[in-house]
């Protein structure tokens, strides 16, 4: 039997219930804050990843999944949401539109990675895109959004919130050449990654997941005694913003995130409970993104949230979440009243009612056997005798009473009783 590619996971129905809420909390959420859903398509131009998320990051350097296609063109499956949805958003000419523009996505994403706990070739997430705004007031925003998503899920008191600023591009510069003074004493002993980061982009050194590494960033200077007035006064503003909506927060001058693209904010919120991929969202502010796609430059600001790690983290902490089981199941005696069973269970489903019945042609009692496992509360009877009275019986699972009831009149009661 041919098994599934590696660092790929079935999303089975017994878990349905789990992933569902996180998206429907994601898409409540976002709705509160009036970000509208976006649809973009799972592959693009591989060029647009290139310019997008940037030649010195790990996704465009060794994680992408690309191909030609029948036509000889190079195509890349997404590894990530905010490059489509900048250019969704030029291309449909969004960007003469009403400002600010908010969009949310709910997306699977690729990334040839090392499969491992929480890291995965095919995952999934939910972001948010806000294009226009450049005031704090617009990172606040954003990661209200975020901090709003996780309480909701019961993940508030379990994550934390990591906030820092990296500046703009004149003062980081400054600092970049702070980075190399830093670490040219011991680039030798470092990754070869990070050797290359040494040249290209210094402060993703920072972000370098190898031990060997991590050891030369402790005492790494901070981006934040390099802040420009400018991006200072934007850093404060927002940490005032996010003190006063009572969201609590630590500055991490280490977080400096995986993309190129980002400028002034940035944060993730981790967690203990899943080990070491522990950033369950991660986002900020990536004002030079449009410009570097050769748009009109737009100043925006997002985040994406990793949802199988979202889901590890829940079941960590046994999430109250519970799924909404069949409220009824209408068991059949004989053929006739199996095949009426099933015309009962639909009328109940019009009125609203989770209804399973049994196609199985199985006996009774398997029957009450198999309700019980569905956690069902109802067992509605038909045998010839109720044919004929046009009258059910209808039996409690959990107190063992059962009561006649109409058919016609099977919805209500169990509607009314299910109150108690
Ligand atoms: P990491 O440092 O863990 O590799 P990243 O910086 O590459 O993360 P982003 O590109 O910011 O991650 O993606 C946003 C979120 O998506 C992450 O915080 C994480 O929750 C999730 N994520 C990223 N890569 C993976 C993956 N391979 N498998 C599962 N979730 C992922
Ligand atoms: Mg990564």
């Amino acid at each position: 039997m041919i098994q599934i590619p590696k660092g790929c996971k079935d999303m089975l129905p017994a878990d349905a219930y789990l992933w569902q809420a996180v998206e429907d909390t994601a898409r409540e959420t976002a709705q509160l804050y009036g970000f509208k859903e976006i649809r973009t398509p799972v592959f693009e131009h591989t060029e647009l990843f290139l310019r997008g998320v940037g030649d010195t990051t790990d996704i465009v350097n060794k994680e992408m999944y690309t191909f030609l296609d029948k036509g000889g063109r190079s195509i890349t499956l997404r590894p990530e949401g905010t490059a489509g949805v900048a250019r969704a958003f030029v291309e449909n000419g969004l960007q003469g539109g009403a400002m600010p523009f908010k969009a949310y996505y709910l997306i699977s994403a690729f990334r040839y990675e090392r499969p491992q706990a929480g890291r995965l070739r095919e995952f999934h997430q939910f972001g948010a895109e806000l294009y226009g705004a450049a005031a704090p007031t617009a990172d606040a925003e954003a990661i209200l959004l975020a901090s709003r998503f996780l309480r909701e899920l019961g993940l508030g008191d379990v994550t934390t919130l990591r906030l820092n600023s990296i500046g703009c591009k004149s003062c980081r510069a400054r600092y970049a050449e702070a980075l190399r003074e830093h670490f040219r004493p011991h680039i030798g002993e470092m990754c070869e990654d990070c050797r290359e980061r040494f040249t290209k982009n210094p402060l993703r050194i920072l972000d370098c997941k190898n031990e060997g590494c991590k050891k030369f960033t402790a005492d790494a200077p901070s981006m934040l005694d390099y802040l420009c007035e400018d991006c200072r006064a934007h850093f404060e503003t927002l940490k005032q913003l996010l003190t006063q909506a009572g969201v609590a927060y630590i500055v991490d001058p280490r977080i400096v995130r995986g993309l190129d693209y980002y400028s002034r904010t940035v944060f993730e919120f981790t967690t203990d409970l899943i080990g070491a991929q522990a950033t369950v969202l991660g986002g900020g502010r990536y004002d030079g993104l449009l410009e570097q796609m050769d748009a009109k430059p737009t100043p925006a600001v997002g985040f994406a949230a990793g949802i199988e790690r979202l889901l590890l983290a829940m079941q960590a902490v046994e999430t109250p979440l519970v799924e909404r089981l069949p409220d009824v199941y209408v068991a059949g005696m004989d053929t006739a009243s199996r095949q009426r069973a099933l015309l009962l269970a639909e009328e109940l489903r019009g009125q609203g009612l989770i209804v399973e019945c049994d196609l199985m042609e199985r006996s009774l009692k398997a029957q009450f056997k198999y309700a019980d496992k569905l956690g069902v509360r109802y067992v509605v009877v038909i045998g010839e005798n109720e044919l004929n009275m046009g009258e059910a019986e209808v039996k409690h699972l959990s107190t063992s009473t059962a009561e006649r009831v109409k058919f016609g009149e099977i919805a209500q009661y169990i509607k009314n009783s299910r109150r108690f």
